[in-house]
């Protein structure tokens, strides 16, 4: 999708700190960090959000926790504790339109 802000950084297009990436999915930190590692995880192609996903894509989507998980210990957050988790829709305050997950860690998060 030629408009999409997480494609575009997917393809180098549009810069941001990428902490991570191989052929399927690339990770890089959000712009306006909602804790002290907060970091985006996305696939390489365009996918709507978690409702476009299909069962073809997961083996994709066990990658990207997997990816998560990793980033979590490479930050030192894996024992201290984190999160990991998708927006889906308007309700849910997804606002950009590309499969993400936040990895979010590094203080004691708010209950949800
Ligand atoms: P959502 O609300 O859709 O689940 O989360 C979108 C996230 O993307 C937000 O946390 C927002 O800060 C982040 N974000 C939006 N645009 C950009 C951008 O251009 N670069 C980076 N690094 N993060 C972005
Ligand atoms: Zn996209």
């Amino acid at each position: 999708m030629n408009d999409c802000i997480f494609c575009k950084i997917a393809a180098g297009e549009v810069k941001s700190e990428i902490v991570y990436q191989d052929d399927r999915v690339c990770a890089f930190k959000d712009l306006n960090p909602q804790a002290p590692v907060h970091i985006l995880i996305i696939p390489k192609t365009h996918l709507e959000g978690i409702n476009s996903a299909s069962p073809s894509d997961e083996s994709l989507l066990g990658h990207m926790l997997i990816v998560g998980r990793e980033l979590a210990r490479k930050n030192g957050i894996d024992s201290t504790g984190y999160r990991i988790l998708t927006n889906s829709g308007k309700d849910a305050g997804q606002v950009v339109n590309h499969l993400h997950f936040h990895l979010l860690g590094g203080q004691r998060l708010k209950p949800i």
